[in-house]
């Protein structure tokens, strides 16, 4: 198994692998990639019904489960693609997409 490399934050263009490849897997987890979100998406708990149909959906791992019910988003990491409001089912709509600027 090879040496896992991590990037730093700031990195400069010479630390970065040529041509911007991922060298090693499982790197997400030590990077806050949502930072560049321009929407976000809005949990509310008392509408929804735990189907998973979010956290089954999202690309990024960032809808959080506990025992089976959603806590929460993974803001760190969410992209704000919206997957996760567009699969929650019309008659529920407990996900709601704001501009990353809005109040909660
Ligand atoms: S907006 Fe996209 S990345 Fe964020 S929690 Fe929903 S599905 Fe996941
Ligand atoms: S898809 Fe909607 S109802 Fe289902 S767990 Fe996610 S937020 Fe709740």
């Amino acid at each position: 198994m090879s040496e896992k490399k991590v990037i730093p934050a700031g990195a400069t263009w010479k630390e970065i692998p040529v041509a911007g490849i991922i060298p090693t897997a499982g790197t997400a987890q030590e990077f806050k990639t949502g930072d560049w979100r321009t929407r976000k998406p809005i949990h509310d708990e008392k509408k929804c019904i735990n189907c998973l149909r979010c956290w089954i959906y999202c690309p990024d791992a960032s809808i959080m489960v506990k025992d089976g019910k959603v806590i929460g988003i993974d803001y760190d990491h969410c992209k704000g693609c919206g997957i996760c409001a567009n699969v929650c089912p019309d008659k529920v709509k407990a996900l709601t997409m704001i501009a990353q600027s809005e109040e909660e």
